[in-house]
């Protein structure tokens, strides 16, 4: 009926009028956050599976938030994406995560690890980005060959041809790059062999079906044999259980990183995993 109509009109009305406050309203804290540095990183060793050696660590952000505590960045990455907040704020990651990273990388008993640092489609796209790595490098003093910037499959395959000139221009600097969430998106073999890509990131989603489900299993086995065959490092991510681990091992995968070696930790926790254990 026309009341109903009507009535169906306001409730939706009523609804998208609500939901666009909110996102008001944390945009404005988002924003005010970024000011008054409500962030902190959260740092995951990346260990190889091999031997169980820290070979890396991702810089995880996180939301300190007055009231809300701890947030977990899949609740703001977006809105920071949109809003373009995320340029300011993925500077700020990146320059804290290669400072922080000074104070661990010069203790003489650990052999040299990788600090892998995200960045977001939006980022990746912006045109000032290879001189702000570039500048970055040089304010902290971080060596490029131990920094990596992971990218999504998503980002770089949206314009392939854009996104390859500038992996060239951060690689000519002399740091490494890592595929995220690999096998989620399409990618295309043709310019994958064709992107100056040092790691392939095995998403998440398969391990969690490993090894019961026959069909992840299979897709992150070739992930594995392409990755090698193309001579890219590969890394399975949200590594769990030790039947993963095994798996991983039964097919020659280097790396592997998950709540198995551990948790994302705050940098003191960090350091004190990297003075108590070089394996995990
Ligand atoms: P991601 O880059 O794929 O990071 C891996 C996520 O998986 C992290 O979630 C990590 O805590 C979680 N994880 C690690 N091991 C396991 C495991 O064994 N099991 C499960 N279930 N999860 C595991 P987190 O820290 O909540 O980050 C979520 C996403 O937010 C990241 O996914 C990334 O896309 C984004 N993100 C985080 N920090 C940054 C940042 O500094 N910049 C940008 N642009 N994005 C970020
Ligand atoms: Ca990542
Ligand atoms: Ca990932
Ligand atoms: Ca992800």
């Amino acid at each position: 009926s026309k009341a109903e109509g009507r009535n169906t009109f306001r409730y939706y009305s009523a609804e998208l009028t609500r939901s666009a406050r909110e996102r008001l309203t944390l945009e404005g804290e988002l924003r005010q956050a970024i000011e008054r540095g409500e962030f902190e990183l959260h740092y995951q060793p990346q260990v190889a599976v091999a031997d169980g050696a820290i070979v890396g660590v991702e810089a995880l952000v996180r939301w300190r938030h007055r009231v809300g505590g701890l947030i977990s960045p899949a609740r703001f990455i977006p809105l920071a994406e949109e809003t373009g907040l995320i340029v300011p704020l993925g500077e700020w990651v990146l320059r804290t995560a290669c400072a922080q990273f000074q104070a661990w990388r010069n203790d003489p008993s650990l052999s040299p690890f990788t600090l892998a640092v995200n960045l977001s489609p939006r980022q990746f796209r912006n045109k000032g980005l290879v001189q702000l790595v570039r500048a970055i490098l040089e304010e902290t003093g971080m060596p490029p060959r131990q920094l990596e910037l992971e990218i999504t499959e998503g980002a770089v395959m949206e314009q392939p041809e854009a996104a390859r000139s500038t992996l060239l221009a951060l690689k000519s600097l002399g740091i490494k790059l890592a595929i995220d969430d690999f096998g989620t998106g399409y990618s295309s073999l043709a310019y994958l062999r064709r992107f100056p890509i040092n790691v392939l990131k095995i998403d998440q989603s398969f391990m969690r079906d490993i090894p019961n489900d026959v069909g992840a299993s299979e897709i992150a086995a070739t992930i594995i044999a392409m990755a090698r065959n193309l001579n890219l490092k590969v890394l399975a991510e949200g590594v769990e259980t030790g039947d993963q681990l095994a798996f991983l091992m039964a097919r020659g995968c280097d790396y592997s990183q998950g709540y198995l070696h551990s948790r994302p930790l705050d940098g003191d926790a960090f350091a004190a995993l990297l003075r108590g254990s070089p394996r995990l």
